[in-house]
């Protein structure tokens, strides 16, 4: 078989010139806060708001968030015995996520037999390989239901105040709801991309027409439902679709299918590998479901996608397939090359071709070869969120669909009756913001409250210029409280719930000990909070989203990084071996660094 010929310094300059094009000086502030004039693009179109009177009581444990870290959390201190858990919500029900991403074709991207959280504690086989949202919706009440999490969960509820008392030796919670209880402990879950944004297009206040974000996706307006039914109300409709990541990926054959004119209205090609979905044999399930499986699953997955050490790959998904290809690569170098550069330049060879290869896919599917053209990725694959479907490309062979290739420079402006792209109006009925979440701003705006600590000291100020913790988990001067999160920890950013079960089992050990101890006081020591920071800082720093990529939330849309954001790193061995290391320090029973009062 005939191999391509790379001609890597033609493609380093072509990558060069596509990013060049979209580097620009406003970075993250291009983006508009869903507020003010917005405000209804966050309403829930889901579950209705129910009145309640608010609640004045006390808790064992309130956790914000009632994602998958609040879940996981939640889950693992039940078993632990510590069942008096209340789960703090702005959705109306559990999923994150999952609750607001209902858009039509909604999947998880990493295989769901280790993507979806307790598994084998909920008894649940997954239907396909890569799940629907409907089935990781239910998983996550699946999840509530086993471990009893909803009887105390406050949903449609924001928390505004978090007060540790220290006379009482508990923490003030306040919310939207008027709600004023106490806690003897807090957990926070509140995630990376909760907060949906917009693009900052001229005149976007303007459009007459419908308009909504794809994490609040509006089935009246469209037809269909979150199962997957033909979006019907779109047939005599011309809708336009802004943004081109990983959820216009998903969603976009489906409105393809389904409008009578789609524009896919695209300012950065994603990279679009092949999916390979399939349904999981339920026979193929039993023979893996023995007791113990889904976490030698998951250390599996983390093993084949970190630094190896793992004999087989059985997830076998593009994650892994990714990591074997570039391990393979390096693997293969004769001892004299097996440098650090030797090692750099083996990743980028493996990365040339794994690209050439998408880009090639583009050429193969895509009937049109100049729209073709326009969905090939110029960069890295790890520049950008790496995306895996088998309908996104295909869907511009749809007659009523086409590509708005923007070149780079993103929509010019909005009108009251569509948008103008390269001079030209496009009318449009319908505009969908697949315009992505906040990533750049700061915790305390995304979280929607700041935490307040011993002798009043703010968890903003605290961390003013960067994040100090003890395992990413505490921090000094704020006792009795945990961040479920990956960043000073795992930072396993492909599987993040791998990172919420394990976390959540040294939280509910931390608490079980307390309780068993009598302990009313449990905070992380200082001087073992600044080692530990000074041990990830000895590590490699992040490995995605280089300065030199296209812009995008990876690398802080191309500009300076903030200094604070090289604290956010993880183990510099690694997920798998900060696992193991946590697992250790949390049964050898001396919780070394954390003082038990
Ligand atoms: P992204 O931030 O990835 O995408 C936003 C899109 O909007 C980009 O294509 C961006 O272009 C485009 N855009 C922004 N401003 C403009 C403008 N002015 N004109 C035209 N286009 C514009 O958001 P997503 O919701 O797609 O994904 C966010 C993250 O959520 C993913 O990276 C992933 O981590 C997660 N996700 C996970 C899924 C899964 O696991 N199954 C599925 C979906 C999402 P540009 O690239 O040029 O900035």
């Amino acid at each position: 078989m005939a191999t391509r010929t790379i001609d890597k310094p033609a493609l380093l300059a072509k990558y060069h010139a596509e990013r060049d094009k979209r580097l620009r000086a406003d970075g993250n502030d291009q983006y508009v806060e869903i507020a003010g004039d917005f405000a209804h693009f966050l309403d829930d179109p889901y579950t209705p708001r129910v009145e309640r009177a608010p609640v004045t009581d006390h808790v064992r444990f309130a956790f914000v968030g009632g994602g998958f870290a609040g879940l996981c959390t939640g889950a693992r201190l039940v078993e632990a015995g510590v069942t008096d858990v209340r789960i703090i919500e702005k959705g109306g029900d559990f999923g994150g996520t999952w609750y607001w991403n209902r858009y039509p074709g909604a999947q998880c991207d990493t295989a769901s037999i280790i993507y979806l959280p307790l598994l084998e504690e909920t008894g649940h086989m997954p239907t396909e390989k890569y799940a629907h949202a409907p089935e990781i919706l239910e998983q996550s009440q699946r999840i509530g239901r086993t471990f009893g999490l909803y009887e105390k969960a406050l949903f449609h509820t924001r928390v505004t105040e978090m007060t540790w008392d220290e006379a009482a030796r508990v923490w003030v919670i306040e919310t939207d709801r008027g709600d004023r209880f106490t806690a003897d402990f807090i957990g926070m879950g509140t995630g990376p991309l909760h907060v949906p944004k917009l693009p900052g297009i001229p005149g976007l206040a303007s459009f007459k027409g419908h308009s909504f974000h794809t994490s609040r996706w509006d089935y009246d307006y469209t037809g269909g439902d979150t199962h997957g039914a033909p979006l019907d109300k779109l047939r005599d409709k011309r809708v336009a679709i802004i943004g081109t990541g990983a959820t216009s990926v998903q969603c976009v054959p489906h409105l393809a299918r389904a409008a009578g004119t789609l524009y896919v209205v695209q300012r950065t090609p994603s990279s679009v590998d092949v999916r390979a979905n399939a349904p999981i044999d339920p026979e193929w399930f039993a023979g893996v479901a023995t007791p113990g499986w889904q976490r030698r699953w998951l250390e599996n997955f983390a093993l084949n996608v970190g630094m190896g050490g793992a004999p087989d790959d059985w997830v076998q998904d593009g994650w892994t397939d990714l990591s074997r290809r570039i391990r393979a690569r390096v693997m293969a170098l004769p001892p004299e090359q097996m440098t650090p550069e030797g090692m750099i330049a083996a990743y980028e060879d493996s990365d040339f071709e794994k690209m050439e290869e998408i880009r090639a896919r583009a050429e193969t599917i895509v009937n049109d070869p100049e729209t073709a053209e326009k969905l090939k990725a110029w960069y890295r694959q790890l520049c950008k969120r790496p995306c895996f479907h088998d309908a996104y490309l295909q869907a511009f062979n749809e007659p009523g669909t086409h590509l708005v290739d923007t070149d780079g420079k993103g929509v010019e402006r909005i009108d009251e009756t569509g948008f103008w792209v390269g001079g030209k109006h496009y009318e449009v009925d319908c505009i969908i913001f697949a315009s992505g979440f906040e990533v750049g701003t700061g915790h305390t705006r995304r979280a929607g409250f700041d935490i307040t600590g011993v002798g009043g000291a703010k968890l903003s100020e605290a961390w003013a210029d960067g994040m100090r913790t003890l395992h990413g988990l505490q921090v000094h001067g704020f006792p009795n409280a945990f961040l479920v999160q990956f960043a000073q920890a795992a930072n396993f950013i492909v599987n993040v719930p791998h990172n919420w079960t394990e976390t959540g089992s040294s939280v509910a050990a931390i608490v079980a000990h307390a309780g068993a101890t009598g302990a009313t006081r449990v905070d992380a020591d200082a001087e073992a909070q600044a080692k530990w920071v000074e041990l990830l800082l000895s590590g490699p720093g992040m490995m995605i989203g280089a300065p030199d990529c296209t812009p995008g939330y990876y690398n802080n849309e191309g500009q300076e990084p903030d200094p604070a954001t090289r604290y956010a790193v993880g183990y510099p061995a690694g997920a798998v071996a900060f696992f193991k290391y946590m697992e250790r320090w949390r049964n050898d029973g001396k919780f070394e660094g954390v003082v038990f009062e």
